[in-house]
């Protein structure tokens, strides 16, 4: 399997027009897992396509396995039929008028590979992927989700080193999402497949890398686990795009001294943090605790007071909305709330689940 290097890869699709990628450098180590997260028009999809070399860089280089594929200034650029990987879009564009048999034998038929090891590698691959019993239909025949897995199963039938994923899943209803989401682990588990894969589903990000590259504006925003993009986000960027209900921020030179700002400057001081360089501070919603306390837990805890405004249920988990000085803060919580809305209620937070930023946004260790 194959490791990716980029190198000062810029992309601008005409004279005038801003970088759709800046300058970026990453490395994708073999085997890895790596999922391209950010928002619409960040340069996913373009990053990929220069991987797949679908897309030439307006600069910079890009090495396999160490050896230059693409190095602009050297004119050097591999076309993608000697690249050796495998790509899937969203819209999996099969050959209609073939049968599902022949759409997956496609690429083998071109390379010319021998019949009886070409129908092998075939049979193999359609078990695999659950679809040996379609064989002879045509892809109008087929759902989305079964769809998809032969444009998989195409893909993988040419033993790829590098796959490229663009989107693969988002056509798909949630419980396919979910049994592909298990599948792709699984080929990546036993083929130990260098995978990139592009989405702007923090969600689908989380669950499936080894790591995540998030990206914003056409530059790299952080590297990482999914537990280092959620625990430790680098900037406000990843730490608001990343989770599934939005972080609380609190900001601190927004000329405002009310009671959340109270809390948080009594926060820092229980934590021992020099406020000075703090410009604002994110809880997420599932880290926030809440409930009644003893004069002696409130001061312990640094612990603020506010209304609780909405419980809502979201099956096994609830949200609870508090109102704080005229600011929403959003909990969650586990077990059902033994709070009721009007009521005031205690919040605190425990000092690793405070993420705190400076004037440049970027994260202050504690
Ligand atoms: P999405 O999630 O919506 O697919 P993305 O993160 O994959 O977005 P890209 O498709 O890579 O983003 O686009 C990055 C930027 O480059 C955007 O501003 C987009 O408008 C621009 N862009 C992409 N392809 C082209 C093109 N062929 N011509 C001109 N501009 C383009």
């Amino acid at each position: 399997m194959s490791s990716i290097v980029l190198e000062n890869i810029r992309k601008t699709y005409g004279r005038n027009a801003p970088p759709a990628i800046a300058d970026l450098s990453m490395e994708i180590g073999s085997s890895e897992f790596l999922c391209l997260l950010g928002p619409s028009g960040c340069g996913k999809t373009t990053t990929l396509r220069m991987i797949a070399g679908l897309e030439h860089p307006t600069d910079g280089r890009i090495l396999v396995d160490g050896k230059p594929i693409v190095s602009v200034a050297d004119g050097l650029f591999t076309v993608p039929e000697k690249r050796n990987m495998g790509l899937v879009f969203q819209n999996y564009a099969l050959w209609p008028h073939m049968t599902i048999r022949d759409n997956v034998a496609f690429g083998l038929t071109l390379r010319k590979m021998p019949a009886a090891e070409r129908d092998a590698t075939v049979d193999q691959v359609m078990t695999t992927l659950g679809i040996a019993r379609y064989a002879d239909r045509y892809p109008g025949q087929l759902s989305g989700g079964q769809q998809q897995r032969v444009a998989l199963a195409r893909m993988l039938a040419l033993q790829p080193s590098v796959i490229l994923l663009d989107e693969p899943l988002s056509n798909l209803d949630a419980k396919l999402r979910l049994e592909m989401r298990t599948e792709l682990k699984r080929i990546h588990a036993e083929a130990g497949s260098t995978i990139v894969f592009v989405t702007h589903d923090q969600w689908e990000a989380m669950t499936l890398a080894t790591t995540i590259a998030v990206m914003s504006e056409g530059e790299l925003q952080q590297v990482g686990t999914p537990d280092d993009i959620y625990e430790r986000p680098a900037n406000r960027f990843v730490a608001e795009f990343v989770g599934n209900l939005p972080i609380n921020i609190v900001e601190r030179d927004d000329g405002r001294s009310d009671a959340l700002h109270a809390w948080i400057d009594r926060c820092l001081t229980l934590f021992a943090v020099d406020g000075a360089r703090v410009a604002s501070a994110g809880i997420r919603p599932e880290a926030l605790r809440f409930g009644s306390l003893s004069d002696e837990e409130v001061t312990r805890h640094a612990a603020g007071q506010g209304v609780i405004v909405d419980i809502v249920p979201t099956g096994g988990s609830w949200i609870v909305e508090l109102d704080v000085a005229g600011h929403r803060v959003f909990a969650i919580a586990t077990e059902h709330p033994q709070v009721t809305t009007g009521e005031q209620t205690h919040f605190w937070v425990e000092r690793h689940h405070l993420h705190l930023f400076d004037r440049d946004k970027k994260r202050i260790t504690l």
